[in-house]
């Protein structure tokens, strides 16, 4: 009996001439896409270098706002704020004190920038003597009495002007404490981007650095997620909606890609990747020793983070967006 050949196909047609390259291409990155992270400390003339972070700094609210102003200038759409604070205490009062890093520089930011889009992190670790995001009973964290913690942080943050809060703390219940408080207080056409999928990951050092957030004793495995299950991701993920989280986010990004395509596939909500500090320290630290260029892979990252599903990247790559896009 003959054996029946293949077909013969030629893909590479539609790959041969630039233009048809281009005008096929599946997934494009755009400016609206980015939400630049930016660190914020009390203070003025503060814009300090970030240890392991290259070219990344920690802000005082004055030194933010030239900061912001030239990077909305170049189209960057929205920006995400971390606080650090030098008042910690147990309960990580700090993190809702109005006069505070964050709210300062929410204040400055609405003020002078209108078109902005201003997220705010809502967390306690950067705030609490443990380093924990919650309020600590003996080892455990206090998951309930945490929540009434972050609606004060959440609601100095509205109060102070954002237009979006970003939780990460990854309590139980969370999105419900905070979308209550928020209605209560007439902000109810305030936006919560919840960190659903928020795994216990080894790439967060180069940030708690920034945030001085180091765990005092033990980690975040009772609270954050195990890097090896998506089925709890996605559970965390419809909690949370169920709760009124209006966007949810995957972080880190690239080791995650996978879950970010079953949020895809199974949320209508728009999506939000996080491409954590470590995550950015090894495209710059690679790059930096000659062994990769920083523009391409970085490029490379981004795009495939939009093709599994993200609708907006944090990436501390943002500031540099606006240029690489027009030589693209
Ligand atoms: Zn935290």
């Amino acid at each position: 009996m003959e054996r029946k050949p293949g077909t013969f196909i030629r893909n590479r047609r539609l790959r041969r001439f630039p233009a048809l390259r281009a005008m096929l291409q599946e997934t494009r990155l755009a400016l609206q896409d980015l939400i630049c992270p930016l660190f914020v400390v009390q203070g003025q003339g503060i814009r300090k270098a970030i240890p392991h972070l290259p070219e990344v700094f920690l802000f005082s609210p004055d030194e933010l706002l030239k900061e912001a102003v030239t990077l909305h200038e170049k189209g960057i759409q929205a920006v995400l704020l971390f606080g650090r604070s030098e008042q910690k205490d147990e309960a990580g009062s700090d993190a809702w004190n109005p006069r505070g890093a964050v709210q300062e520089a929410v204040r400055v930011l609405k003020r002078e920038l209108p078109t902005l889009f201003v997220f705010t992190d809502v967390c306690l670790c950067a705030y609490t003597t443990s380093g924990h995001c919650g309020v600590v009973r003996g080892q455990y964290i206090d998951n309930d009495r945490t929540l009434e913690h972050l609606a004060r942080v959440a609601l100095s943050h509205c109060e102070a002007g954002a237009d979006g809060i970003a939780p990460s703390d990854m309590m139980d219940g969370h999105i419900l404490a905070l979308r209550e408080a928020l209605d209560q207080a007439g902000f109810q056409e305030t936006p919560i981007m919840a960190y659903s999928a928020k795994f216990a990951s080894s790439l967060y050092e180069p940030f708690r650095e920034a945030v001085d957030s180091t765990p005092l004793f033990g980690d975040r495995s009772s609270y954050q997620l195990p890097p090896a299950n998506l089925r709890e991701a996605l559970r965390e993920a419809q909690t949370d909606l169920l709760e009124g989280a209006d966007i949810l986010m995957v972080k880190p990004a690239l080791p995650y890609l996978d879950v970010l395509r079953a949020f895809r596939e199974r949320f209508l909500v728009p999506l939000a990747a996080f491409q954590v500090s470590g995550e950015y320290a090894m495209v710059k630290y690679a790059s930096l020793n000659g062994a990769i260029d920083e523009k391409k892979v970085a490029l490379e990252l981004l795009l495939s983070i939009k093709r599994a599903g993200a609708d907006l990247i944090i990436s501390y790559f943002a500031p540099k967006m606006p240029e690489w896009l027009r030589e693209e």
